[in-house]
């Protein structure tokens, strides 16, 4: 890190103090009931330099799960498989402008998903991989990008979002309908649901973050575990659609590629320097994590990070 251990854990606390105050204004989600039972005042982040040092405040080891950064995952799995051609050709790489779920513009429009952090472009991307990979070699990918041998499937949240996922299945079968998913729909949104529901920390999220700021590269052994050119790819897409419809006004404000999930996780990538994970359940409008974004836009002007700093 740019900055001591001291004045770093001095700065990550005076962040989670920033972003205490924030989270009156947000609230959990709950149009999949499990998630509705989080503590809206949990808070917690955790940075991680490149030396694997981690300074940490707040709720960062409360397990929750990673919802829509699995996102994030899938699509590294998928360039890893098919290459970046392949992959886009199926799915954009457009910010979308609407909302995660959207089927109207879906249908509207002739060909494929917005990019692939909408559900429709995660749904599709799943479809890329259930021909390859298992839910269980997915789980290892996962384990292994986050350093984090901890990470199971909540069953819980699992089972509640399989019950309650008729858009989602609306989506792929639409896909299906248009021949973008070309593969079998119900093991597509099985796999989808499944990342989904991931248990992660705020400290497992830090650490994908770093790898990735890493170029693939796993600090602890120094072995690829990503192509550098999945992760050049994947941290762009973070830039331009990782918040949500709120990812224009967030690359302006902070500049730091980060991926949100309604679970309340926010996975952010400063290259070269660090990785950050952030848990918050308490949302903003767009379902970001509403304390997560004033804790980055904090270190990021403290510390100079914003990708376009002056
Ligand atoms: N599993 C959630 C869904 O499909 C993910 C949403 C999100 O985190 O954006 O609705």
């Amino acid at each position: 890190m740019a900055v001591d251990y001291e004045t770093m854990n001095k700065i990550v606390k005076k962040a989670l103090s920033l972003g205490k105050k924030e989270l009156p204004k947000g609230r959990v989600a709950d149009y999949i009931p499990e998630l509705a039972k989080a503590r809206p005042d949990a808070l917690g982040i955790c940075v991680v330099g490149p030396d694997g040092t981690a300074c940490k405040a707040g709720d960062t080891n409360l397990p929750f799960s990673i919802q829509s950064i699995s996102k994030v995952i899938s699509l590294c799995m998928a360039l890893e498989l098919h290459g970046v051609d392949a992959v886009f050709s199926r799915v954009g790489m457009e910010p979308s402008g609407v909302a995660f779920n959207s089927i109207v513009e879906l249908d509207l429009q002739s060909g494929k998903p917005h990019n692939p952090f909408i559900n429709s472009g995660a749904i599709t991307v799943e479809s890329m991989i259930i021909d390859y990979r298992s839910f269980e070699d997915m789980l290892e990918f996962t384990r292994a990008l986050c350093l984090d041998q901890d990470i199971t499937l909540n069953r819980q949240v699992f089972n509640s979002e399989m019950a309650t996922c008729d858009r989602n299945r609306a989506i792929a079968y639409l896909l299906k309908s248009k021949n973008v998913i070309t593969t079998n729909v119900d093991s597509s949104i099985e796999l989808y649901t499944k990342m989904c529901s991931l248990n992660v920390t705020a400290e497992s999220l830090a650490n994908f973050g770093l790898v990735l700021a890493l170029g693939g590269i796993d600090p602890r052994s120094g072995k690829r575990l990503l192509k550098a050119g999945t992760v050049q790819t994947v941290k762009t897409i973070m830039l331009t659609c990782g918040m949500y419809d709120g990812s224009g006004q967030f690359a302006v404000e902070v500049g730091i590629p980060t991926k949100s999930g309604v679970g309340g996780g926010l996975l952010s990538v400063v290259d070269k320097r660090m990785g950050i994970g952030v848990y918050g359940p308490a949302l903003d409008e767009k379902g970001n994590c509403v304390a997560g974004k004033v804790m980055l836009k904090y270190l990021a002007d403290k510390l100079g990070l914003h990708l376009f700093q002056g």
